[in-house]
């Protein structure tokens, strides 16, 4: 990796390099002096000062390809300065997905062996899912949030349901935690403009910004899996609990399923589980471990 593609990944993820104080350093060595070796400032960034951070580092090109091979150093560094909160956010994860904090809700059990085919979508085409999609009930939501990006891409992106942010512009991943996403998929060669395809499981926004249920997972269902039918992608990246288990058909934890690849249970296709960004926005610490699923994500695009 080179010191370019370094920097780009630690601005995406809202890390800040870990650099000795000159004072530190030894006149006749140039060896820092004796320090602990956890000064890398993984979590020192505010979640406003990440927010503020340039999605697009000027150095680098749009574009420019993602990087090929794991670097370790990275691997490690932040990582061990994250790793003593690592166990507690883990469980927060489970719950901690969208960007405004949700009503408490008991756990919601997504069922997806009970998806309903509650229209014939099989034969449609991109623009008649949409236009379909608007004519189902909104749920309370003010209106449908379908998806966005490139519908011939390799990678689809798949969220847990829109926020507000989402709810007012009909647009997925707009708000801070998709801002995030964005700089995120960046720091690997991808955006939504290029290369990748974003959408969620729910196409409407619960109520009250409360987690998805089963009804609600069900009655959209269809649409996301006639998306993955069209869309035909090579990896999809289920970015949340609610989008993995879905996905996945599977009640396991995020931190189980997360840092290996499974097999999509209905077709030929990879599906990548990670961190969802409000989460990593709320716990900046776990971002090194975003950064390794990302560069798993990087190495799989690489391959196709
Ligand atoms: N969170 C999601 O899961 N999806 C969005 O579109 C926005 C926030």
């Amino acid at each position: 990796m080179t010191p370019g593609d370094r920097k780009r990944m630690l601005d995406a993820l809202g890390l800040v390099d870990w650099r000795p104080r000159p004072d530190r350093i030894h006149a006749s060595t140039g060896n820092v002096a004796d320090e602990p070796a956890v000064a890398v400032a993984a979590d020192v960034v505010t979640d406003e000062q990440a927010m503020e951070r340039s999605p697009v580092p000027p150095s680098v090109e749009q574009g420019e390809a993602a990087p090929a091979q794991a670097d370790t150093s990275l691997d490690e560094a932040p990582a061990t300065f994250a790793s003593a909160r690592a166990e507690a956010s883990d469980a927060v994860a489970e719950h901690d997905q969208r960007d405004e904090p949700a009503d408490p809700v008991p756990e919601p059990t997504v069922e997806p062996s009970t998806h309903g085919q509650p229209g014939d979508v099989s034969q449609m085409d991109w623009d008649e899912l949409e236009a379909w999609l608007a004519t189902r009930d909104h749920r309370g939501a003010s209106r449908p949030v379908f998806g966005i990006g490139a519908r011939d891409a390799d990678v689809l992106i798949v969220g847990e349901a829109p926020g507000a942010n989402e709810d007012a512009q009909g647009v997925p991943f707009v708000g801070r935690a998709g801002k995030l996403l964005d700089r995120m998929l960046f720091a690997i060669g991808c955006s939504r403009e290029t290369n990748v395809y974003i959408t969620n499981i729910c196409k409407f926004r619960p109520p009250n910004n409360r987690d998805p249920n089963a009804e609600e997972v069900a009655a959209d269902w269809p649409v996301l899996e006639r998306q993955i039918e069209l869309m035909d992608p090579k990896l999809v990246v289920a970015v949340g609990r609610v989008a993995a288990q879905t996905l996945l058909d599977s009640k396991q934890s995020l931190g189980k399923m997360r840092g290996t690849l499974h097999r999509y249970p209905r077709r030929e296709l990879d599906v990548l589980v990670t961190y969802h960004p409000a989460f990593l926005l709320r716990s900046p610490g776990q971002k090194a471990k975003a950064w390794i699923d990302l560069k798993q994500i990087a190495q799989r695009i690489a391959q196709s």
